[in-house]
């Protein structure tokens, strides 16, 4: 193990020298909102009009990393907490390499949300509101889950019989119901330029 820090910290390439490569503010976009409220298809979306400007990202989605890295994870709260604390290390770890990181999870808790704003620095965390009323979500219902979780089949389902805590001072709010997939990207993409992330 080495211990000498000196000549560790003399061969680091910072954080600030990985974002300077890149031209952009590395930042973390977290997505939260009730299932079918938007959340992966704004993230997408964004995603997509970011990569066509040339600017360097990565997206995690909730179904995906449940796949993978968070493969035996159940839903127990225990479990819960393990999956965002997992997910906010590795999106820290690429927020650190340079990049714009977007997630999409419900992530239902304020106070598992702050846990993930806490682990980064001040100004990467944007708290994003996908800002669906439930009737439209439900409406929408683009898994067939509401149908079930109506049916019985699921249970602690968000928004029925699991609690959603609005977001109190999320960075932006998006309204799915009254703007198009397209305007809400745009509405983010205007929130990274009117505040310098990119440029
Ligand atoms: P979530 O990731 O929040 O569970 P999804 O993105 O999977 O939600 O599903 C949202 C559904 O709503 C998609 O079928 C999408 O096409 C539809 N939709 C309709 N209008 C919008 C909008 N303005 N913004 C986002 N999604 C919309």
């Amino acid at each position: 193990m080495k211990t000498d820090n000196t000549v560790w910290h003399a061969h680091l390439v910072t954080k600030q020298e990985r974002a300077e490569l890149k031209g952009q503010k590395p930042c973390l976009l977290w997505y939260t909102g009730l299932s079918g409220s938007g959340k992966s298809t704004i993230a997408n979306a964004v995603d997509d009009l970011l990569f066509q400007q040339q600017r360097h990202t990565y997206l995690l989605d909730g179904d995906n990393v449940r796949h993978g890295l968070n493969g035996d994870l159940g839903f127990s709260d225990q479990d819960r907490i393990e999956n965002i604390r997992r997910i906010s290390q590795v999106a820290k770890l690429f927020v650190d390499s340079g990049l714009i990181v977007s997630t999409a999870f419900i992530s239902p808790f304020q106070t598992d949300r702050d846990m993930a704003r806490a682990m980064l620095e001040p100004g990467e965390f944007i708290e994003v509101f996908i800002d669906t009323p439930i009737s439209v979500c439900e409406q929408r219902d683009p898994k067939g889950l509401y149908k079930k979780a109506r049916a019985g089949e699921i249970k602690d389902f968000t928004g029925l019989d699991s609690s959603y805590d609005v977001p109190k001072q999320a960075e932006i709010q998006v309204m799915t119901a009254k703007q198009s997939v397209q305007q809400c990207a745009q509405q983010i993409i205007a929130y990274l330029k009117t505040n310098g992330y990119i440029g």
